[in-house]
C-alpha cells in the first residue's frame, strides 16, 4: 500500500479512537444514551435529513474548514447544523457553542426550525474516512454532528425501537 495512505490511515485510527472518546464523554456529561446506527435503515427520517444536509453541502463544496484543520491530517472534527458553513476543530466548536448561547437562535430547532422553549442537544458521529482515489486523496477524522431538536422532532427522531444501545466494552 501506498505508505502516505499508511500513514494516513494510522492517524484516521487515531482521530477516531480520540473522537469517540469525545463522543462518550459529551454523551456522559449529557447523560444521554449512545445509540448505534449501522445504516441508513436505522434511521429516522429527521436524523436521515439533517445527515443529508450535511453530506449535499459538503458534496456541493458548500463547507469550508476552520484555519486549524486540513484534508491530509484527520483530527475530530464537528459540524454545527446551527452554523452549517464551515467544519471546526474542538476549540473553535466551544467557541461558536459559546456565541449562540443565550441567544433566540439557541433554542430554535434544526428540523422545523420553530423556536422552542425547550431544545434536546444532539450529536451523531459519522466515522473516519481516507479516500485514495486518482486525482483525489484526503482523510477526514469522525464528523460529529451537533443539533439542537424541539420536543416533537426529538420524539420522532429518537424513538427507543429505532436502534439498539451500543454493546458494552
Ligand atoms: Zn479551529
Ligand atoms: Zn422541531
Amino acid at each position: 500500500m501506498n505508505p502516505r495512505v499508511t500513514a494516513l490511515l494510522d492517524q484516521a485510527h487515531a482521530a477516531a479512537a480520540h473522537g469517540a472518546r469525545l463522543f462518550a464523554d459529551l454523551a456522559d456529561r449529557a447523560n444521554a444514551p449512545i445509540r448505534w446506527i449501522t445504516g441508513p435503515e436505522d434511521m429516522s427520517d429527521t436524523i436521515r435529513a439533517i445527515v443529508l444536509r450535511f453530506t449535499s453541502r459538503a458534496a456541493k463544496g458548500q463547507i469550508t474548514l476552520c484555519p486549524h484543520l486540513n484534508e491530509l491530517s484527520p483530527a475530530p472534527v464537528f459540524w454545527l447544523a446551527w452554523a452549517p458553513g464551515r467544519i471546526r476543530c474542538i476549540p473553535c466548536t466551544e467557541a461558536a457553542s459559546r456565541r449562540i448561547k443565550g441567544t433566540t437562535e439557541d433554542r430554535r430547532c434544526d428540523y422545523c426550525r420553530r423556536i422552542a422553549r425547550l431544545i434536546h442537544p444532539e450529536g451523531m458521529q459519522l466515522p473516519a474516512i481516507v479516500v485514495d482515489l486518482p486525482g483525489l486523496f484526503a482523510a477526514s477524522g469522525p464528523v460529529t454532528i451537533m443539533f439542537g431538536l424541539c420536543p416533537a422532532c426529538h420524539a420522532l427522531a429518537m424513538p427507543p425501537s429505532v436502534c439498539a444501545d451500543l454493546p458494552a466494552g
